[in-house]
């Protein structure tokens, strides 16, 4: 029997999961396709309730419905409950169990791409939103020194940083702006940069006092080389794109819908040549 994972959001037109998750299933020899489920709001609990068929194995969630999956699920797993955000759904046998896996694939990419352990270290996270928040939450679970939240609306860091506060850890809300030179790494965590957003050719943050030496991460991955991530490099720190945690986020869906280890270099492979693709004005 064909299996079926998918990908659950409105719109869905845009993401890379199929292509890199289809490339790892082949590879694998696992016969299973990824869709595209393009779900509005009205059509989500319909869209869950399918997820328990025989032929399904699970599916991504994506934007904006990371948070209304939760009461629709009958277990969650891991950090999801804490952070209250669902991108991973897996179906075992009818029942449906809810994950989080952009953190701790934000952690894995840190470690396996930029040899940068966040255990003892201090972390800057510039951003507040979505993706930060679960971000925020791996790096106090990966035992972080410090994590610091900056945004350019500073009451949302401070809520943010309260809520993550209360899972342990030093997390604190920083003014945007401030000086840089006391962190070891420092996220871009904004959509400033990415192609399409609200200001592409923007730095979310100025550089001039950051410590060579200092990792950079920009969690934006297309373009795959941000303008935050070429003022890093002028700069002389350490540099990290978001395609790796969009690959690691991936990686860690794929063990929990298979058991079988993902390949990380075939899945990189298949979203770069996506993202070359679409820059060529095929998509
Ligand atoms: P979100 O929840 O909408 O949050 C957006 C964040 O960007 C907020 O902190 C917002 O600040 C800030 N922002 C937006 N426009 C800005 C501007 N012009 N100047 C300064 N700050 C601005 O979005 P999200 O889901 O967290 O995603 C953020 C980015 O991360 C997106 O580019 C997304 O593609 C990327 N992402 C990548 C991965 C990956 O796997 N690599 C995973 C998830 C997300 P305010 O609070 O002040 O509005």
């Amino acid at each position: 029997m064909t299996r079926r994972v998918g990908i659950i959001g409105h719109p869905v037109a845009h993401s890379l999961s199929p292509a890199f998750q289809s490339a790892a299933f082949a590879h694998c020899g696992l016969d299973v396709v990824y869709e595209r489920w393009d779900t509005p709001a009205p059509k989500l609990p319909e869209r869950v309730s399918s997820l328990r068929a025989e032929d399904v194995l699970g599916a991504n969630v994506t934007i904006p419905h990371k948070e209304a999956v939760i009461p629709l699920l009958d277990e969650l797993g891991g950090q999801s409950a804490r952070m209250g955000a669902v991108n991973t759904i897996v179906n075992r046998e009818g029942r449906l169990f809810g994950f989080n896996t952009d953190g701790p694939g934000f952690v894995a990419a840190l470690k396996a791409e930029a040899v940068f352990d966040p255990a003892g270290k201090r972390v800057l996270l510039v951003g507040a939103g979505g993706a930060a928040r679960g971000i925020a939450f791996a790096l106090v679970e990966a035992n972080a020194a410090a994590v610091a939240i900056a945004n350019r609306t500073y009451e949302r860091a401070l809520r943010l940083a309260r809520e993550v506060g209360g899972a342990g850890g030093t997390v604190t809300a920083e003014a945007l702006g401030g000086a840089l030179g006391e962190y070891d790494c420092i996220v871009n965590c904004t959509s400033v940069g990415m192609h399409g957003g609200p200001d592409p050719a923007g730095i979310p943050v100025p550089l001039e006092s950051a410590r060579p030496g200092t990792l950079a991460v920009d969690i934006v991955y297309a373009p795959e080389s941000t303008p935050f991530l070429a003022e890093a490099g002028r700069r002389g720190l350490r540099t990290l794109g978001g395609l790796p945690m969009l690959i690691y986020q991936g990686a860690l869906a794929f063990e929990l819908w298979t058991g079988v280890r993902a390949p990380i270099d075939v899945m990189f492979a298949a979203a770069r040549n996506e993202v070359t693709r679409r820059a060529g004005g095929a998509a």
